[in-house]
């Protein structure tokens, strides 16, 4: 017996913020960072807030790979403000922060034996990328390793998926999430978790990054592609919080961890060298590769010959964006790898995203996927 959850309402469209108009609460506890608070992307909230007569505290002190120090401070924060409503905008780690205080709370008063009142929790992405707004996924950063906490109680209830919080998104950040994205519907469609319900999700993401996202990369002021990447980041949330991920993002969470690579941009670097892997240990994974492969039209006259082509299609998309095509274009030299291998690979079998990989890796295999991918 298998599990499909949708737990988030989803407004999505350029207008979906107006959903805020509609709440009726008293206290609003709103989580983002000090970039949100700048460019006034929290007054969107904040306006529509004030008119309800709702008041709200902001925590802006969220910083790229939230570490459990920023967690901490925000679970006094939010305890002091006594909220029904926390709203998280911004990209994942804004989310993933969220989580996580509702989540430390949440433990803290079962431990207590206290009853908790959970706030309604609203997460606004500014980011085509993490699927944050859906999933069952929260990555806090305890010292240089990374810590995935996964709990259905973590699905934010509201996700408001507008595309008028990505317009201004940098086409380096817009290129490192979008590939982010294609790695969620891509290790989903071959976990061991994946079924009819979330192959339909991976399959709609997959050919919608491949239709727009060299668009939004170029040009961000297209409506229409930033929309579309916008809700392919949503859907491939929804289908890895059903299917789990992989090994690539069990080696790019040790790989950011290590060297601050952004997330998206380690997946981006790790993808084609697993997905080679994955196929050349897995029958059942090298089948799938490929019928995602026709699915984006790359007729193949064998599952190798698919698989291949779904890779050079990964690595053109790289190419017109301009993304490290490995680790050392990445910035990191061979003896900073070699140094940090053994840890990495140790904290890449661990990874709660290493079970439903399609294949089991041994730590040498591990070892030898990072050499091959430094350059
Ligand atoms: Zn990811």
């Amino acid at each position: 017996m298998q599990k499909f959850l949708v737990k988030s309402d989803i407004y999505f469209g350029a207008d979906a913020v107006d959903w805020i108009d509609s709440l009726r609460k008293k206290k609003a506890f709103i989580v983002t960072d000090e970039m949100m608070v700048k460019i006034k992307a929290v007054d969107q909230i904040t306006d529509k807030l004030e008119k309800s007569g709702i008041k709200y505290d902001i925590f802006s002190q969220v910083k790229p790979d939230p570490s459990y120090e920023t967690v901490a401070l925000g679970v006094k924060a939010l305890k002091e403000f006594s909220p029904d409503l926390v709203v998280a905008i911004g990209g994942g780690s804004s989310i993933d922060t969220a989580k996580s205080i509702l989540y430390s709370l949440w433990q803290i008063s079962e431990k207590a034996g206290e009853k908790f009142e959970k706030p309604l929790f609203v997460a606004v992405p500014t980011t085509s990328g993490t699927g944050s707004e859906v999933t069952s996924f929260a990555i806090v950063t305890i010292g240089s390793s990374k810590l995935a906490l996964v709990d259905d109680w973590l699905i934010p209830d509201v996700a408001l998926v507008d595309s008028q919080f990505v317009s201004s998104v940098p086409p380096a950040v817009t290129a490192d999430t979008g590939l982010d994205v294609l790695c969620h519907a891509l290790e989903a469609y071959v976990s061991t978790d994946a079924s009819d319900f979330t192959d339909a999700l991976s399959e709609k993401a997959v050919k919608l990054v491949f239709d727009y996202l060299p668009e939004a990369y170029h040009d961000g002021t297209n409506k229409t592609a930033r929309e579309k990447m916008h809700n392919a980041s949503c859907m491939a949330g929804i289908g890895f919080s059903n299917a789990s991920l992989g090994l690539i993002h069990s080696m790019a969470h040790a790989l950011g961890g290590a060297f601050h690579i952004p997330h998206g941009r380690a997946n981006a670097i790790l993808m084609p060298y697993v997905i080679s892997y994955n196929a050349g240990n897995s029958s059942v994974a090298k089948k799938r590769y490929s019928d995602m492969a026709e699915t984006l039209g790359l007729r193949a006259e064998s599952p190798e010959q698919g698989c291949d082509l779904l890779i050079k299609g990964i690595n053109a998309l790289k190419a017109i964006m301009g993304v490290p095509m490995n680790i050392s274009q990445a910035g990191v030299s061979r003896e900073e790898l070699e140094a940090r291998l053994d840890e990495m690979a140790e904290n890449a079998i661990n990874d709660r995203c290493t079970p439903t990989n399609p294949c089991q890796p041994v730590m040498e295999d591990i070892k030898c996927l990072y050499r091959r991918a430094f350059e």
